[in-house]
């Protein structure tokens, strides 16, 4: 096992790792993406791990149970504290967007010419960015001219009205604004024009779900119609559960079955050890994501704008998961995991920052049991039930993130959501958080599902798209922590404190 020096050697080479990463794709965005390939690289191998890892540390989990009926008991908490986890972390997020309101916008009173010269003056309205929200009168004529122009004092601005989301949302968003000569201007209020990506909303929502269809999917692709074609996609529940079966049956074969599994538990060590390898090469393979990434979005010069822009709505996601990740989630740690909570995260590190790093909690799951099970301790058995599962359903973050950002589209389309909407929200973000998978951006598709629930325009994911990239980092951090604290405290409820 790696002993104390050695992790934390390892622990500053990730940090130095981290530090290089943003600075060479923060000041070379050239040199980052130039990078980006050792990266892909730990990505790669990490999952490649995952689904020997997953059917062979489940299946010897399971089989140590002793008694197969633990599975309800130790089944039955972790869904508890999943769920309890998650529903305060959405509290958490709902009431921090309400305080800060990041995406509300003052209203302003203009004159507004339609074609065909008609002018409407001290007409109310509000810009955040590309958005135009007007009153629903002024904007069914607009929609139905589909074309308008906005008369602010320094110039005549044109909105040519691309495209309308809902007859029932009184908002605008504005393809293009140009000046009386035609030439193209940003609207004198607001600073920088934000990139309007429609065609990437649009994708998103050709896989709109409802919630019932969702569910539906949820529950049928819990059986694999073959096993192989799961592994090949890394469908982590479908795995689960026939590992789970798969351990169960195995002890009821006395004799016959003890060769199996301890072909299992031989695989699952091998597993392990590929782990610890893999873990040596972290700080590049972490930093050299990072500057991948961060040469993606152009360097601190490209992304600082971006970050500026949507600063507030930014600052209220991170405000969240920094509530739940260093307050709530602690003290859970402490009183319903008995665990002391820096050791606990210190020796949590290698995962958290590896989840950081790829934005997939699937992909992290190596990691995360190896920190768990040996530098934490925690049964094999509770770590080898609760991670896999946690690493798809169990997304605190990303349910945080969920109900954030769909009540600032809420605002920025200037729709007053009442309480009967919060309770909606709470629900359908909690539900789109347990139904996205553990891979980059899974949370942004899933949010089309709370968006419609509260009939909000599906196209205001546009808004929050360029920035998303680094909230998944963040929020994955937060889910893989939740999951990892969540394996403290089903190992503590389990009376494993002890034993271990
Ligand atoms: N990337 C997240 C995860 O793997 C899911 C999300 O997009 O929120 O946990």
């Amino acid at each position: 096992m790696t002993g104390d020096g050695k992790s934390n050697r390892l622990l500053i080479a990730i940090l130095i790792g981290i530090v290089l990463g943003m600075l060479l794709g923060g000041l070379s965005p050239a040199a980052g993406r130039a990078v980006k390939f050792i990266g892909e690289i730990f990505i790669r191998a990490l999952l490649m791990l995952v689904v020997p890892l997953i059917i062979a540390t489940m299946t010897v989990g399971i089989s140590r149970l002793g008694d197969i009926r633990r599975i309800g008991g130790i089944g039955g908490k972790t869904i508890t504290y999943y769920l309890a986890t998650t529903a305060l972390s959405v509290v958490v997020g709902i009431t921090l967007v309400n305080l800060i309101q990041p995406g509300r916008a003052d209203t302003e009173q203009g004159r507004i010419a339609m074609r065909g010269g008609e002018l409407l003056t001290d007409v109310a309205y509000r810009i955040y960015d590309n958005t135009l929200t007007l009153d629903t009168d002024t904007f069914q004529r607009a929609y139905d001219n589909r074309y308008m122009v906005l008369l602010q004092d320094q110039d005549d601005i044109r909105g040519v009205v691309a495209k309308s989301h809902d007859p029932f949302v009184s908002s605008l968003i504005i393809s293009e604004w140009t000046d009386g000569e035609g030439n193209r201007v940003t609207p004198s209020d607001q600073g920088v024009s934000i990139r309007v990506d429609l065609a990437v909303a649009e994708g998103i929502k050709g896989k709109s779900r409802s919630i019932g269809t969702v569910l539906r999917d949820v529950v049928v692709g819990l059986v694999p119609r073959n096993l192989f074609a799961a592994m090949m996609n890394n469908d982590v529940l479908p795995l689960i559960i026939f590992s789970l079966i798969f351990g169960a049956v195995l002890t009821t074969l006395g004799e016959r079955g003890r060769p199996v599994l301890i072909f299992f538990e031989g695989l699952n060590e091998a597993i392990m050890r590929i782990v610890h390898l893999l873990m040596l090469t972290a700080p590049v393979g972490i930093g050299a994501l990072i500057a991948g990434r961060l040469g993606d979005a152009g360097g601190f010069i490209g992304f600082g704008p971006e970050f500026v822009r949507l600063g507030q709505y930014a600052a209220t996601v991170l405000t969240g998961l920094l509530i739940h990740g260093l307050i709530t989630l602690p003290l859970i740690l402490f009183f319903f995991g008995k665990q002391r909570v820096w050791p606990y995260s210190v020796n949590s590190v290698a995962a958290l920052t590896t989840a950081f790093s790829t934005a997939s909690s699937a992909a992290t799951l190596p990691l995360t049991m190896q920190c768990t099970t040996e530098k934490n301790k925690i049964s094999e058995r509770t770590a080898s039930f609760v991670l896999p599962l946690g690493a798809t359903i169990n997304m605190d973050g990303t349910a945080l993130y969920e109900a954030v950002a769909a009540i600032f589209i809420a605002q920025i389309y200037g729709i007053d959501l009442g309480s009967v909407h919060m309770v909606v929200i709470f629900l359908t973000a909690t539900l789109a958080a347990i139904g996205a998978a553990g891979i980059p951006e899974a949370g942004l598709v899933t949010m089309v599902i709370v968006l419609q629930a509260v009939n909000l325009p599906i196209e205001g994911i546009s808004l929050i798209l360029v920035i998303d990239w680094f909230l998944d980092r963040c929020r994955t951090t937060v889910n893989v922590w939740g999951d990892t604290v969540g394996a403290a405290v089903v190992h503590n409820l389990e009376g494993e404190g002890d034993t271990d």
